[in-house]
């Protein structure tokens, strides 16, 4: 898999092919560049970060490394299951183990597509109480995004396609990699590699 992606810009997991989209030297910058946004919007202010798992733990670990402000963070997943009526689904936070009324709270975010995760968090988080509440994601489909509220911390505005890498996975696999492939849509077995 190293080879064929360090000479060809190919990445191939299970059965599908991808492209290099994004290197790691512009996600370095894109990262950084929020980091920049966060603490000028911040500065003088105590943040609570909440980096939504798995896919934004790639993206919380290098932000924070450049996050000039006193802050915490707490590692969360969105979880849903039913309720006692069997109509009734149930969301929960696990993992929130900090106060949140009063405070900033900023959610990390590895992508923010169709923006449903956000609106669940918004909903168990319970926006209303917070001091602020904003949304940080390292990338943002505008063209899948269903609602009104746009994240205000972006790290890359990218086209409606399937993306891996830098947290984010392909049933589980790519999270570790250290820049962003996008699906290719003419497939291996078409390219004969
Ligand atoms: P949303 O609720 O905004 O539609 O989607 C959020 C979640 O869908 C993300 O946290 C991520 O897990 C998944 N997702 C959306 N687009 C992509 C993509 O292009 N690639 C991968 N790997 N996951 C995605």
């Amino acid at each position: 898999m190293q080879f064929l992606r360090q000479f060809s810009g190919l990445l191939r997991l299970q059965d599908k092919t991808f492209s290099t989209f994004i290197n790691a030297a512009r996600v370095q910058a894109a990262v950084k560049s929020v980091a920049q946004s966060i603490n000028s919007h911040y500065k003088g202010e105590e943040v609570i970060f909440l980096a939504i798992l798995d896919g934004a733990f790639m993206f919380a670990a290098d932000l924070l490394k450049h996050v000039d402000l006193t802050c915490e963070i707490s590692f969360v997943k969105v979880q849903s299951y039913e309720g006692t009526k069997s109509t009734e689904n149930v969301e929960t936070l696990l993992g929130l183990d900090v106060e949140l009324e009063g405070k900033n709270v900023v959610i990390l975010e590895d992508i923010v597509d169709t923006g449903r995760t956000i609106e669940k968090v918004k909903d168990i988080v319970g926006v209303a109480k917070c001091k602020s509440f904003e949304v940080a994601t390292f990338l943002f489909k505008p063209d899948a995004f269903l609602f009104e509220d746009r994240p205000k911390f972006v790290g890359l505005e990218i086209s409606n396609t399937f993306v891996v890498g830098y947290g984010l996975d392909y049933n589980e696999k790519g999270r570790n990699l250290d820049a962003i492939f996008q699906l290719n849509t003419v497939q291996k077995d078409m390219l004969n590699i």
